[in-house]
């Protein structure tokens, strides 16, 4: 079971010369991750509990990404898995306690960023803040779960919602949040890969029938095309930089459809590599650069040049899918002209994309949010399904979809059910599952979808929430119009935040209550727990000996702790006496994960459904086939004049910036990335201070010049959110559209 005993793949000795950059040891010199600088930072930051930190990282389960790593392995490499964002993280994890006392008047703390805010140090103790006092005030977590009880009761299930982070929590906490809330009569919970790749769990269940990546990372290094669709794995994702590395040496080629030329994807210094670390490593072959949302016409037109070339996989697609016909279709109706306006790239791009493609016996699509997090985030994900399926890149060595994940649960956190619209094991809501469930729990389940993130809030907004729930995550800075978020959170009566850090959700005024609750790490959640990777692995990490700040408690203890003073006469049905207690559970509500309650050590680790589902093109739906799905874009209308503005991360995880300067792009967080000519339309030059305004806001940034596709300009998330709208999202998935029209004009300096 464990990853000692499972054959990994070694780097090929023999050097490949034309992929070098160029002798720079370490890419000394250029734009990019100091990783060795890093490393004595996280060793100073740590240095008053640096044999825990140690042994987190020996011993724990990553909770950064959803690569997933134990310790210092992985389940696909020989050598160490480390990157700079697991090293950032870790002072999450060793901070000590929060003095209770820094609290009592929130004013000043106000002023504070984020970063700050964290660097206080752990939440420790529960903490309540009431309508018209200043601050909070220390109280023992009897009085504090018994005014949330109280609360729960006097309430109905539509009026109560619960919401989780995707980082640190392990599939236990989710599995018991969900079976708390749906305990409680409620389907309203939902977790952050709602913000996230809600739109590729979507598409996937009704086109493959299955809501995951279908390959291994093994079947990456093996293939022979990799394609990175609005995807920055450089920064999200840094060690698959390195299967990307051995993809390439073993001959693969890399292709990037993206607005942006992005420098981690173009050379990379693989830091644990000898090779690329001393004469780095040109990463990808073609870049295609498209309109921000542009990809769903790009990849339509690269279809149609497929279709008149007679390079579809006719048995492929004749055997094992539907729809292929209406597909035709839609896309005769389609002209090249307007898909080269809607994609930004020209018919030449299309078939040079459509060249690299068909002449590639195998293919893996790897997609992220530049598709998802856009108000047709569902059909952008259908049209590269489409794309895999037209050549039988699905269930084969060396092809797969993949939508990769970028926080460590997300995937698991739907499928353990915390999510609005299935329940555990990915299944959807209805009369029929919802009286399956009830039967296996022993109580009455809602047969209908909860609410979503943004509706949670939305409905706090409306005064349709009595309470709000949060473990972890930041609504204030996870979500489009801030001020909009800020004026819906003091609305609601009752907010619980449950984390291990403060944030600045937690300041906004309270409706009539604020309480804090201060939960354990990954780390510290008694008898360990579980995350879900990208490639479907479950893994489990150790609960690991050390100090525990304050009074911390393992989440799924609190949600069980409250079950307990909410419905006492009736509270052995939500119970859990031990970790192992829910793994068991968990194991046989579902069937998908079987086996879960077999981990015990680190490296232990299953992967459900095996190396890649849908092998041999049979596929988990009614039919057993694949569904193509006819998706068709359409016109950005953009004013003359305007431009397209998406948001991007830099040196951050999530709302977390670590660091000022995006060591990737050299951009600072003031950054307005721009394209050349668009900057020297407006008359402007590299560095100049400029006001970027969209109707829903406005701010200011400074333009950095970007090998970026004219037209579209990029800010960082979270600070752009002021440019975005309000309840603008993908109806089929209701991800919030991360995109906005926008003018830009000169400031002063
Ligand atoms: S790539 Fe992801 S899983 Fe691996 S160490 Fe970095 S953050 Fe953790």
């Amino acid at each position: 079971m464990a990853w000692k005993t499972s054959a990994k793949i070694k780097s090929p000795k023999r050097t490949r010369r034309d992929l070098w950059v160029g002798f720079k040891p370490y890419g000394i010199g250029e734009t990019k991750p100091n990783h060795y600088k890093e490393m004595l930072k996280t060793l100073w930051e740590n240095r008053d509990n640096l044999p825990y930190a140690w042994r987190i990282l020996h011993r724990g389960v990553c909770d950064g990404c959803a690569l997933g790593v134990a310790g210092f392995h992985d389940w696909t490499l020989s050598g160490v898995h480390l990157c700079t964002t697991r090293l950032n993280l870790l002072r999450t994890n060793t901070m000590g306690a929060l003095d209770p006392d820094r609290l009592a008047d929130v004013a000043p703390l106000r002023a504070l960023r984020n970063k700050e805010l964290r660097d206080l140090g752990r939440l420790a103790h529960p903490m309540v803040r009431r309508r018209g006092e200043a601050g909070f005030t220390r109280v023992s977590w009897d009085e504090a779960l018994d005014l949330v009880a109280d609360r729960l009761r006097a309430t109905t299930p539509d009026r109560f919602a619960v919401y989780l982070t995707a980082r640190g929590l392990t599939n236990e906490t989710y599995y018991v949040a969900q079976k708390f809330t749906r305990f409680l009569g409620s389907n309203n919970i939902d977790n952050a890969a709602r913000v996230c790749h809600a739109p590729s769990t979507t598409t996937l269940k009704q086109t493959i029938g299955v809501a995951a990546t279908t390959c291994s990372y093994t079947d990456v290094i093996n293939s022979d095309l990799v394609v990175l669709f609005g995807a920055n794995v450089a920064n999200g994702q840094p060690v698959f930089m390195k299967y990307l590395y051995l993809a390439r040496k073993r001959g693969a080629k890399v292709a990037v459809v993206n607005p942006l030329r992005e420098p981690g994807l173009d050379r990379y210094w693989v830091p644990s590599n000898v090779e690329s670390a001393m004469f780095g490593t040109h990463m990808t072959d073609e870049f295609f650069a498209v309109h921000t949302g542009g990809d769903l016409a790009f990849v339509n037109g690269v279809l149609k040049v497929m279709l008149a070339a007679g390079s579809i996989d006719r048995a492929f697609v004749d055997d094992h899918t539907t729809g292929f016909s209406e597909l035709v279709a839609a896309l005769d109706a389609q002209t090249f002209a307007d898909l080269e306006r809607q994609s930004g790239a020209t018919h030449a791009d299309m078939e040079r994309f459509a060249q690299m493609y068909v002449t590639a016996n195998s293919a893996v699509l790897v997609w992220s949010m530049g598709i998802t997090q856009h108000e047709h985030g569902a059909d952008n994900v259908a049209a590269i399904v489409n794309l895999g399926l037209a050549r039988g890149n699905v269930g084969r060595p060396g092809a797969g979809l993949m939508p990769i994940r970028g926080h460590s649960g997300v995937q698991g956190g739907a499928e353990m059910g915390a999510y609005a619209t299935a329940f555990p094991g990915g299944v959807d809501v209805n009369a029929v599952n919802a009286a399956a469930l009830a039967e296996q729990y022993g109580f009455p389940v809602g047969d209908r979808s909860g609410i979503t993130a943004a509706e949670m809030v939305e409905a706090g907004g409306r005064g349709e929430l009595d309470v709000l729930y949060s473990s972890g995550g930041n609504f204030l800075e996870v979500l489009p119009d801030p001020a909009a978020v800020e004026a819906a959170l003091a609305r609601v009566p009752l907010r619980v935040h449950q984390d291990i850090v403060m944030s600045s959700q937690m300041l906004v005024d309270p409706g009539d209550v604020v309480v804090l609750l201060p939960a354990a790490t990954r780390y510290e959640q008694r008898d360990g727990g579980t995350e879900t990777t990208t490639e479907r692995r479950i893994a489990f990490s150790p609960e690991i000996a050390g100090p525990r700040p304050g009074e911390v408690r393992s989440e799924w203890e609190i949600f069980v702790d409250l079950a307990r003073r909410v419905a006492p006469e009736r509270a052995h049905l939500c119970t859990f006496a031990s970790g192992q207690a829910i793994r068991d559970e968990i194991g046989r509500v579902v069937p998908t994960y079987a086996g879960v309650e077999l981990l015990a050590t680190t490296g232990d680790a299953i992967q459900w459904g095996g190396t890649r589902l849908c092998e041999g093109g049979v596929f988990p739906t009614p039919d057993g086939r694949a569904r193509f799905l006819a998706v068709a874009p359409s016109d950005a209308h953009v004013p003359e004049g305007s431009f397209v503005l998406s948001t991007r991360r830099g040196k951050q995880f999530n709302t977390m910036v670590h660091a000022d300067r995006d060591p990737l792009t050299g951009a600072t967080r003031d950054a307005l990335f721009m394209a050349p000519p668009d900057i020297a339309a407006l008359g402007c030059r590299d560095g100049d201070r400029v006001r970027v305004r969209s109707v829903d806001g406005e701010l200011f940034a400074r333009i950095h010049e970007s090998p970026l596709r004219p037209g579209n300009v990029q800010v960082f998330f979270p600070e752009g959110n002021v440019l975005l709208r309000a309840g603008r999202r993908d109806a089929a998935s209701g991800v919030p559209d991360y995109n906005a029209i926008v003018t830009v004009e000169a400031a002063p300096r």
